[in-house]
């Protein structure tokens, strides 16, 4: 089906399906979105607004599916996961190449989101080991107490346009390998990747209707947080869409888990080791064109090292911007128009509100790729908290850089920021990293790492506004989120044992 543009007309470009019950489908909505490469303009697909009745239909096909695979045996749920890293691996570069296409980040930084996901798909396919209970027995004369860890029922998912491969594979895998059934609402700014994940999902061996697939925006987020028959709802996104859901989610009586916005920190210290300290920090700030969550957007240089700023900016100045399917480019353009034109705008606010433009990345000249939204890399120094380059998350290839005389005056800054996602301290002292993982307020932390993503034998986390609910994706904090604990007491009469009749008070 050829679905109309946003102008009307009708092209023939593919269209995002929808995955109900098993059926990849198209939409009846009337309304649709281009996804649309950021680097040419070049509309690569539609994707719908999926409907009421879609959603309906989503979870009504995933609470059916839920009754068998709640009792499907962990191994052969196991081994879906183990037939679907191995789906990934063959298919890495073909799924890279969908992900730059649509996202702009550069071939080998798509492969390294697709590889992030698969490590958790990786820990899905072990689950067993980790979905187990507790026993004691003896609680009291013959009696024995144990907890079931068991599925939920319907699960969903809402993902963010920066890391389409990741998130998505930090959330149904997990679910799925849990129990539950899932329903997946990934970014209608570039869905094609994760819906390449999900056909491989499928040809892995998820049975039908176990994961579901709806499309678009405000309207069917809503959709899933109001609905009666989905029990919990991940999130990971900006602060304002995921404080709104949590809170939506919740009042409808689901359990959330909200992932959300950042203004990530990185502390200089004088004795860090300067030339690796300023690559990484280059990589980290402009890696992706700034839009990580986890990205080191700000800099706090302590005393001294603030003498490193022109070498600082000397490295930037090395970064080769360029389309990320052309080889050598270090970064590709940011989403979308509408997102350079707010990279911009916050930059004029900088210069506006008194900052020092160290590194001016308007207006880049791209050869032949005029058309895309690049921002090359642009840094600030001289930034005062008060300046909207500090207050907002830029989520571009911007960073700022503030200074503080002493540890503890870096500490303290860093903790009055209301974000609390990702931070890293550089430094060659034990003492002053020992003293920084103790005080500061902040979910990762980094000891001479810029970008200290926990791997999934741990959870993802974050504090204050980066965070709401207090279970993590994936990793074991996510088993306890996506099951509910049965706690069950039994005692077996022998038949030559004679009770003591009837008993009133409270006690086994
Ligand atoms: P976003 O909040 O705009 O969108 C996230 C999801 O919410 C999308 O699926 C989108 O369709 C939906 N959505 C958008 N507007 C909505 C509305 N008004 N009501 C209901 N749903 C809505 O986020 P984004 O721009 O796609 O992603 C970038 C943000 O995500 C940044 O703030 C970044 O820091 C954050 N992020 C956080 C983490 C983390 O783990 N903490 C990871 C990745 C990204």
């Amino acid at each position: 089906m050829n679905a109309p543009t946003a102008s009307g007309s009708t092209l023939s470009v593919p269209t995002v399906k929808l995955l109900i019950g098993g059926e990849f489908i198209d939409s009846r909505s009337t309304q649709w979105r281009d996804v649309v490469n950021p680097a040419t303009q070049a509309v690569l697909a539609r994707v719908p607004f999926a409907t009421p009745q879609e959603l309906d239909a989503a979870v009504g096909a995933a609470q059916t599916a839920f009754k068998t695979w709640r009792k499907t045996p962990i191994g052969v749920r196991a081994r879906i996961f183990l037939k679907y890293q191995q789906l990934i691996r063959e298919n890495m570069k073909p799924l890279a190449a969908i992900l730059t296409a649509e996202q702009g980040k550069t071939l080998p930084d798509a492969e390294g989101d697709i590889f992030r996901g698969l490590e958790v798909v990786e820990h899905a396919a072990n689950i067993g080991s980790l979905q187990m209970g507790e026993l004691a027995t003896n609680v009291a004369s013959g009696v024995d107490t144990f907890t079931l860890l068991q599925p939920l029922g319907v699960c969903a998912g809402i993902t963010p346009f920066n890391f389409p491969a990741m998130i998505p594979l930090w959330m149904f895998p997990m679910a799925i390998a849990t129990g539950n059934t899932f329903v997946l609402k990934p970014s209608e700014q570039d869905p094609m990747v994760t819906m390449r994940l999900v056909e491989l999902a499928i040809e892995a061996g998820v049975p039908k209707g176990v994961l579901n697939v709806v499309h678009g925006g405000e309207a069917i987020v809503n959709g899933i947080c109001d609905h009666p028959d989905i029990k919990a709802v991940s999130f990971v996104g900006s602060t304002k869409v995921g404080t709104h859901v949590y809170r939506r989610a919740t009042l409808a009586g689901k359990r959330a888990q909200c992932m959300m916005g950042a203004k990530n920190h990185a502390v200089i210290l004088p004795d860090a080791h300067k030339e690796q300290t300023l690559s990484q920090l280059v990589g980290a700030a402009f890696g992706a064109a700034g839009q990580r969550c986890m990205a080191a957007s700000t800099a706090v240089f302590v005393g001294e090292s603030q003498k490193w700023i022109p070498d600082l900016v000397a490295k930037a100045k090395t970064l080769k911007i360029n389309a990320g399917h052309e080889g050598g480019s270090d970064l590709g353009p940011v989403i979308s128009c509408s997102a350079r034109d707010r990279v911009t705008t916050l930059i004029e606010a900088g210069l506006r509100e008194g900052a020092t433009l160290e590194l001016d990345g308007r207006n880049p000249d791209v050869g032949a790729y005029g058309k895309g939204n690049f921002v090359g890399p642009t840094i600030f120094s001289n930034v005062k908290p008060s300046m909207s380059i500090y207050e907002q998350e830029i989520f571009g290839p911007v960073l700022v850089i503030l200074s503080a005389k002493t540890l503890d005056e870096a500490i303290e800054l860093v903790n009055s920021n209301p974000n609390g996602n990702g931070t890293a301290v550089f430094t060659q002292s034990g003492a002053a990293a020992r003293k920084f993982q103790e005080d500061i307020d902040v979910g990762q932390v980094g000891i001479n790492v810029p970008i200290p993503v926990p791997v999934p034998l741990f959870s993802f986390t974050g504090s204050r506004a980066s965070k709401l609910g207090d279970l993590g994706p994936y990793g074991k904090q996510v088993i306890l989120f996506y099951t509910q604990t049965k706690t069950v007491t039994q005692r077996w009469f022998e038949d030559d044992v004679v009770t003591g009749g009837v008993n009133t008070t409270i006690s086994l």
